[in-house]
């Protein structure tokens, strides 16, 4: 048996089960053993109902004997609780606002369950405990995998794969041996082994430690190489004419010390005659657009067309009137090419990116996907990086390799993690915000204080401001009570705002719907848009005073601060409302974050304190999903490690050994294999 044997070379398998296998990405005998667990149940230590104390967070295995209650109990709040039992006696557990869960807890079933312990009249009571349905008990000892699954494969089948080959030890060591010694780390085989089938918790934590050790090694590893040879690489130096500098001092507004370092270091970049490959960060209303634009009008001045691409048409064409009316008297042209452009205006679009008449294309995704020819492109803008992936980042560069490359995001990312997600990319930061900016005043609400947050934002729009109200997204798929868009818009057409101008936006209405809207919001003759969160990145409505975001514990903090970054752009007042419908202690917390800061690296770093990293940062979106292993913030610590570990060898690559070369070196293209194309 080897890592390369196909994996219906094992007992059990055959050609049919081996398409399911495949399915997973599970081909041969590395894939299954590099297929790690997502999660443990950990069935050594679990406690009995009656021995459990309050306050304690505590673990049960247990039996649903029936439902106790599944009402509403106020327009906001409903609940759902069971009576469940093990050997020592009952207890009760509740959910509240989840009443989707009645259909998936099974009545007679057997579970794991986890939570804070409260108790009433002596009788143990969890709320929202997590639960999980319990496995074939004590198959391993105690602590048993759960693997990631797809319909028609079971968890026990990928066991039953995995104890067939998890003792053969097929991996070599692939990490340098003084680095085991120097961190004590486990070795390869041993580590596989004891992610899939952990003899205890101790050395489950070494092999997951290990594990993430070498994925991060190896993945700053291929960084560093990529970036030495492909991406710092050499074109024709730009030349910073005086004009450049003219039209900085020219415009309406004079840049903020935060704008002008960058600006500079852009510049540099720029004139180098190396390709720049720059990554700028600057919080919700920093003043991001200018930066481009002066980056695009001194590709301009070089003779060099560019583009930027943003993740909405409502954006797009927002920055095609605030570029027309700063480039276009500089005899500049600047035109848009989105989803809903016409085949007749694409043609005449794509003519003339060709022969050169074109100075400057704006555009959605629609850019990467239409075959835009260019006659010289020089420099390609991503706005608000956060909605794509690295993927689509890089596929334009694909065709220019030679373009310079600015990506602008409004998501604060820690600097390590930067170098983690963008470890290919300088970083500048704008560390200032305009001058005369009002602090937005946030509060967080309840449902008792709701009404009168409706009847204030109705005193706004008569003192002649607009407002924004936020719901999640409409996901008919899930059983969540949320209020969604349509319904909150209904709702208040019909109530509070009958006699105001109100409208709905969401994703799914076409193109021409959600401009038309947006266009008359901007003009005023909307006073309320009644929204999902596709205003969420970028929309400019200056006389825009309040949001109201429905159900906020559904989102994100970055993405509440990204939200409330719509108002607070004018000298106006402006106001942020969370309507928070959870009662859960840490929902709370969350709005707390948001009531007592407007710093975007504040909030996001307390949302990696509170939530863990996944899903605000993206990382999947950012298209690393090599990081199999590894999360954040947990693993900042061994990130920091094999980082500067990986730069040693890195900067004495020369001192290796041949063989040792050889070997980290088809680590690093064998290990990230997916993910080292879209990286060049
Ligand atoms: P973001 O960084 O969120 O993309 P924008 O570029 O949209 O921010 O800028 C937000 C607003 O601030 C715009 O109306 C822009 O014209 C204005 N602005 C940008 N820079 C300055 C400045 N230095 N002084 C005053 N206003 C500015
Ligand atoms: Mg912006």
């Amino acid at each position: 048996m080897k890592l390369e044997s196909k994996i219906t070379a094992l007992k059990g398998i055959g050609e049919k089960r081996g398409k399911k296998f495949a399915e997973l990405e599970i081909e041969n005998i590395g894939d299954l053993l590099n297929y790690y667990p997502r999660d443990y149940e950990d069935q050594s230590n679990f406690k009995l109902l009656y021995e459990a104390d309050i306050e304690e967070k505590a673990t049960f295995i247990v039996k649903v004997l029936s439902v106790l209650e599944d009402r509403r109990i106020k327009r906001n709040l409903s609940i759902t609780s069971f009576l469940i039992e093990d050997n020592s006696g009952t207890g009760k557990m509740s959910f509240f606002n989840m009443r989707y869960i009645k259909n998936q807890i099974k009545i007679g079933e057997a579970y794991l369950i986890s939570g804070k312990v409260t108790k009433f009249k002596g009788q143990v009571q969890l709320t929202n405990p997590s639960f999980k349905i319990l496995s074939e008990k004590n198959k391993f000892g105690k602590i048993y995998p759960i693997y990631p699954l797809k319909k028609d494969i079971s968890n026990n089948e990928i066991i039953k794969a995995v104890e067939q080959v998890v003792d053969l030890k097929l991996f070599e060591e692939n990490l340098p041996a003084q680095l085991i010694r120097k961190y004590d780390l486990m070795d390869k085989n041993e580590s596989i082994k004891n992610i899939h089938i952990p003899k205890n918790k101790r050395s489950l934590i070494k092999a997951r430690q290990r594990l993430v050790f070498e994925e991060l090694f190896f993945f700053q590893l291929t960084l560093f190489t990529l970036r030495n040879k492909d991406i710092e690489m050499e074109v024709k130096p730009y030349k910073l004419e005086s004009e450049i500098y003219n039209f900085i001092n020219n415009l309406s507004f004079k840049l903020t010390s935060g704008q002008s370092k960058v600006v500079e270091e852009i510049f540099k970049d720029m004139t180098s005659g190396k390709r720049m490959n720059r990554l700028l960060q600057g919080d919700v209303g920093s003043g991001k657009t200018i930066i481009a634009i002066v980056a695009m009008y001194l590709t301009f001045l070089n003779g060099f067309q560019s583009t930027i691409m943003v993740p909405t048409e409502i954006l797009a064409r927002q920055h095609l009137e605030n570029f027309r009316n700063i480039l276009e008297p500089l005899g500049v042209k600047v035109e848009l090419l989105v989803g809903s452009t016409s085949v007749k205006n694409k043609n005449r679009i794509l003519t003339g990116i060709y022969n050169g008449e074109i100075d400057i294309l704006i555009g959605t995704h629609a850019l990467i996907e239409e075959n835009v020819e260019f006659h010289n492109l020089g420099l390609n803008v991503t706005d608000e990086q956060h909605r794509f992936g690295v993927r689509q980042r890089q596929s334009l560069n694909v065709k220019e390799k030679s373009a310079h490359t600015l990506v602008m995001t409004a998501t604060p990312i820690p600097r390590t993690l930067a170098l983690v997600l963008y470890g290919d990319l300088d970083i500048s930061t704008i560390d200032t915000m305009p001058p005369n900016r009002q602090k937005i005043d946030t509060i967080a609400i309840n449902e008792t204080m709701l009404d009168r947050a409706l009847v204030f934002i109705k005193n706004e729009v008569k003192k002649g401001r607009q407002a924004y109200v936020i719901c999640p997204l409409i996901e008919e798929s899930e059983h969540f009570e949320l209020d969604s868009a349509t319904e909150v818009y209904e709702y208040l057409k019909e109530n509070q705002f009958s006699d105001l101008n109100i409208a709905l936006l969401h994703g799914k209405m076409s193109n021409d719907e959600k401009n038309e809207v947006m266009e008359k919001y901007s003009e005023g003759e909307i006073d309320v848009i009644v929204s999902t969160t596709v205003v969420e990145v970028g929309v400019n409505v200056p006389n825009a005073t309040v949001i109201l975001i429905y159900n906020a514990e559904r989102f994100g903090l970055a993405q509440l601060h990204q939200l409330r970054g719509r108002v607070g752009r004018s000298s106006h007042k402006s106001y942020c409302i969370l309507y928070n419908t959870s009662q859960s202690k840490i929902s709370w917390e969350r709005m707390k974050v948001m009531t007592d800061s407007t710093d975007g690296f504040y909030i996001a770093n307390k949302d990696l304190e509170l939530r863990g990293s996944g899903d605000i940062l993206g990382v999947k979106q950012s298209g690393i999903n090599t990081l199999k292993i590894s999360q954040f913030p947990r693993d900042l610590n061994i990130l920091k490690y094999a980082q500067s570990e990986a730069q040693n060898i890195f900067k004495n690559k020369d001192s290796l050994e041949e063989e040792e070369k050889l070997k980290l070196k088809k680590h690093i293209l064998g290990n990230l294999k997916i993910d080292v194309s879209i990286l060049n």
